[in-house]
């Protein structure tokens, strides 16, 4: 199949004449920047709430085997995330308006926020491959319980125990490290394939497995990708709006013709300390011609999915595994 070369102009013209219409986009953390969400790291952000608890490292808060010995680090954020009120950004709005005019094929999300569906994103066509907080359950047996009532739990900083086996702590069905990806991510994958257009949008594609999913798209339709940094994937040239990516969604709606609201944007405190964060935005057609991930990378997210086939309580011998196993194997081919 040849590959594509459109530029960011013929994208533009073919969306906005329905010449493209089953529009795909993988998303992470950088649509929800300005939402008001707090991040991770910075001084009064959700790990600075948690660091009496003396972690080994500040990721291990989401680690299922360490919530698993002791809740309260984790319902201690969860006080400090719910607290606040983050609200849908242009990139939300954006694939909500893509589906709104019969353009949207699927959206996978590494977002557990849900503001695409504050946006008017219908759930059935978004998949949240690192779960949500629409629903809770209990960590032992399993047993749904209502997330309401687990946000009275946190609320009061108590550990929420399971009304079915007395046993288990509850917690949202957010997927913590260590566990499989939501059932969703391998159930729709093929979906990859029969979009006429990809979006890759606040992500640096990095984390594995989700980062597989660009194999899996068509060698013959173009891949926008707006993002601050760099995206490494195995294409010689896609479109890459760099740096703000609210300006360059607003921009890019613009140059479509269609109307948007005037969306608030609350960026965490420190952001604009940052002067590589003040550049204008820019449209670049990047070239790639020997693409790699780091092998020490990928082999530490081989490990990953190892430790997760050990998990008892997360292992699940089925054809999601068996497609991520593929997955895997088709990207070891691949390189490296
Ligand atoms: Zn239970």
């Amino acid at each position: 199949m040849e590959e594509v070369n459109l530029s960011y102009k013929e994208v533009v013209e073919k969306i906005k004449n329905k010449q493209i219409n089953n529009i795909l986009f993988l998303t992470g953390a950088g649509i929800s920047t300005s939402s008001g969400i707090p991040d991770f790291r910075s001084p009064n952000g959700l790990y600075s709430k948690v660091q009496k608890y003396k972690l080994e490292y500040p990721e291990q808060i989401f680690e299922i085997k360490y919530f698993t010995k002791n809740q309260m680090p984790f319902y201690e954020m969860d006080k400090e995330f719910f607290s606040n009120k983050p609200h849908f950004t242009s990139a939300h709005y954006f694939m909500a308006e893509v589906n709104r005019r019969e353009q949207l094929l699927f959206v996978f999300s590494q977002n557990v926020d849900g503001l695409e569906l504050e946006a008017g994103l219908p759930p059935e066509k978004l998949c949240q491959v690192h779960g949500n907080y629409r629903g809770a359950r209990c960590q032992k047996c399993g047993f749904k319980h209502d997330i309401n009532k687990y946000k009275e739990f946190v609320q009061k900083q108590v550990i929420y125990k399971c009304e079915n086996c007395k046993r288990g702590p509850v917690r949202p069905n957010v997927v913590f490290f260590g566990e499989s990806l939501d059932k969703g991510f391998t159930k729709n994958t093929y979906k990859i394939a029969a979009a006429d257009c990809v979006f890759i949008m606040g992500t640096s594609m990095q984390v594995a497995p989700f980062n597989l999913t660009v194999e899996k798209i068509s060698k013959n339709v173009p891949v926008i990708v707006i993002n601050r940094d760099m995206v490494y994937l195995p294409y010689k040239k896609y479109i890459h709006l760099k740096n703000d990516i609210d300006d360059n969604i607003e921009k890019l709606m613009t140059d479509l013709g269609w109307d948007f609201p005037k969306i608030e944007r609350n960026y965490p405190s420190n952001w604009f300390t940052d002067p590589q964060k003040q550049e204008e935005t820019k449209i670049e057609e990047t070239e790639h011609e020997n693409f790699s991930y780091s092998s020490g990378y990928y082999n530490n997210n081989i490990t990953h999915l190892q430790d997760n086939q050990e998990d008892k309580e997360a292992t699940e011998k089925n054809e999601d595994q068996e497609e991520l196993n593929n997955l895997e194997k088709k990207f070891e081919d691949l390189d490296v």
